[in-house]
């Protein structure tokens, strides 16, 4: 399976001084079309910020309008067309992460259940501002996936997916959102986890000593739904980087893990 990584979005939140990105793979597939893993912000999202993503989050992240960014124009510059996207895994439907749903309208796509109910089936207080509805307000065929499975590396209650090859894989991560995974991808040159919104920056998984800054450390505590369980992935993913340096872990919005094209 070949992977490509897009950078389908780009935000200057306030204060932070360097750029955040929304990493999106598109993986191509032997006999299951194309994958994406995560959405990043669409074209929507990028043409009116505000209306999509609200006037909050846009002030304060002030994402770059350029619709040429959302992953339905990045994937015709590589030949394909949107239709080729037959699945999009989501590691959780925040509106940063799940935008680009509403370009890839015949796409299946496959979260974990608690995501899936938090965001879309029992939306309460905590779900505002984070989720947003239009965004699959278009008939979702949503595949949504409980904590049971196999295990993978440590990690358990992993799950392979519907109609998908059984390289990409559902890897629960929760904290950061009700029902937050990893996703991994195992391919002949070694696996990838994207690891979503996990962690926010490289030295936090991949640093010695673990560091973040304060800003977006802050910003974690805020937007997380459960701390500890946060904490606790993120060490678990600190334990993976170290004793597997075969495995590419990276996350959503950290522009230094995006390789250079
Ligand atoms: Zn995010």
């Amino acid at each position: 399976m070949r992977i490509h990584h897009l950078s389908c979005g780009t935000m200057h939140p306030v204060g932070l001084g360097r750029p955040l990105v929304c990493h999106v793979l598109l993986v191509e597939t032997p006999r299951d079309g194309l994958v994406l893993v995560d959405a990043g912000l669409g074209t929507l999202d990028l043409e009116q910020p505000e209306l999509r993503l609200g006037r909050l989050f846009t002030r304060v992240t002030r994402p770059v309008r350029d619709p040429h960014a959302a992953a339905a124009h990045q994937l015709r510059a590589l030949g394909f067309a949107p239709r080729d996207v037959r699945h999009i895994v989501l590691t959780h439907m925040d509106l940063d992460h799940a935008g680009g749903l509403s370009d890839f309208p015949r796409a299946a796509v496959h979260v974990h259940t608690r995501e899936y109910a938090a965001a879309v089936r029992h939306p309460d207080w905590r779900s505002r501002g984070r989720y947003v509805p239009a965004m699959w307000a278009h008939g979702v065929d949503f595949h949504h996936y409980a904590d049971a499975g196999d295990a993978w590396r440590g990690f358990e209650a992993v799950r392979q997916l519907d109609g998908l090859p059984p390289e990409i894989l559902l890897v629960p991560l929760h904290g950061h959102s009700r029902g937050h995974t990893a996703v991994v991808v195992e391919t002949a040159g070694g696996a990838v986890l994207h690891a979503g919104d996990a962690y926010f920056d490289h030295s936090e998984v991949h640093g010695d000593p673990s560091r973040c800054p304060l800003l977006l450390r802050a910003f974690q505590g805020v937007t997380n739904v459960d701390r500890r369980a946060r904490l606790v992935n993120q060490a678990r993913l600190r334990v993976l980087a170290r004793e597997a340096p075969e495995v590419t872990i990276f996350s959503a919005h950290d522009p230094h893990e995006l390789p250079a094209v």
